[in-house]
């Protein structure tokens, strides 16, 4: 089943206009560069391989579903979900093949974001690109051993999907004003990625947890996003949230400038106040010494570049549009924790 983007579908983010936008790629650290490089030349390889003969068939729906979400936890991801894909899901120009979308997520170091933007936080973004590209990549290979297709769709960009309203349907939270999907335990400092299949899986919903309804009165982001890129108000013209609610809408010609300029900004992250800091906060990793961590970050506020307008209108990335929620929100916590 070949699967075409719709007229609601937004153009893929197009990296290159925009760096040239803003005069190129400036930011170089030597981890960044390691990472950037091991997912380039590496993992990029590694998204297609054999698909067994013999395919394996689920009792049932549910089984096939609850399998897949342990085998994703199994290969590192926080949370997962599941979702049927819509054309509105797709990039504009783009098609896919599949129609279920696994969705997983990784929480990012708290520990960080203790200063934003900083050398440490554009580092542990490009960090967790990679983790959660190996995660992605293993469930791919373990998805066709079973005798089934499948197709990774990376974390860093350049997929056929959009990662926001995939994320919105397979219940891992709502959307915040900031633009980025917000879990009620794990706030919404998280990336995710996706891989996507036509195994018959029970599908996830998306939840109304009240979040989308705080930031009506709360607008922290706003006031310390330094580009002044997130907006006083949600926008009519912007589309729906998954909730039915009119979308704030990210000024991303004002957004995109800071970002490729000030070490991948993120300040509207680690702000942001559903980041629950007591469990933030208790971040160790094997290995890694205990850090004291404070509850707000410091945050480096540099005055903002000149607005990019230069990025033809027809290839500006205006926040995805969630058209379509398939099955209503459930009021409740995310499905798979
Ligand atoms: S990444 Fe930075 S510039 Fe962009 S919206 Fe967030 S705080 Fe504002
Ligand atoms: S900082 Fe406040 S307004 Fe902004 S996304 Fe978080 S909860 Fe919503």
């Amino acid at each position: 089943m070949l699967m075409h983007a719709d007229g609601a579908s937004p153009p893929a983010f197009s990296w290159d206009h925009w760096y040239a936008s803003v005069g190129g790629r400036s930011i170089s650290i030597a981890e960044v560069n390691e990472y950037l490089k091991a997912i380039h030349e590496d993992q990029y390889k590694r998204f297609n391989g054999p698909i067994a003969p013999e395919r394996h068939v689920f009792a049932t729906a549910e089984e096939a579903s609850a399998a897949v979400k342990s085998k994703a936890k199994e290969f590192g991801a926080d949370i997962v979900g599941v979702c049927l894909i819509e054309p509105s899901d797709i990039y504009r120009g783009r098609s896919v093949n599949e129609s279920h979308a696994i969705a997983v997520g990784q929480r990012m170091r708290w520990t960080e974001f203790q200063v934003v933007p900083s050398h440490a936080s554009a580092v542990e973004c490009l960090r967790i690109y990679w983790t959660l590209g190996e995660t992605v990549i293993q469930l791919a290979a373990w998805i066709r051993s079973l005798g089934y297709t499948c197709a990774v769709e990376h974390p860093i960009g350049d997929s056929d999907l959009l990662h926001i309203p995939i994320g919105l349907k397979a219940g891992f939270g709502e959307l915040g004003r900031h633009g980025s999907i917000i879990h009620p335990e794990l706030g919404p400092l998280f990336r995710m990625g996706s891989v996507i299949t036509s195994i018959p899986m029970a599908v996830d919903r998306p939840i109304d947890a009240g979040i989308a309804a705080f930031c009506d009165s709360c607008k922290a982001c706003r006031i310390y996003c330094p580009a002044k890129a997130i907006p006083d108000h949600r926008n009519p013209v912007a589309g729906k949230d998954h909730l039915g609610n009119d979308r704030y809408q990210i000024d991303t010609g004002k957004c995109f400038p800071y970002f490729a300029t000030h070490n991948y900004c993120s300040i509207c992250l680690p702000v942001c106040v559903y980041n629950h800091k007591e469990w933030a906060r208790d971040f160790p990793q094997p290995g890694d010494p205990v850090v004291a961590t404070k509850l707000f970050p410091e945050v480096v506020m540099h005055a903002p570049p000149p607005e990019a307008t230069a990025v033809p209108t027809d290839t500006r990335h205006q926040f995805d549009r969630v058209t379509s929620t398939i099955e209503g929100p459930k009021k409740s916590k995310p499905a798979d924790e």
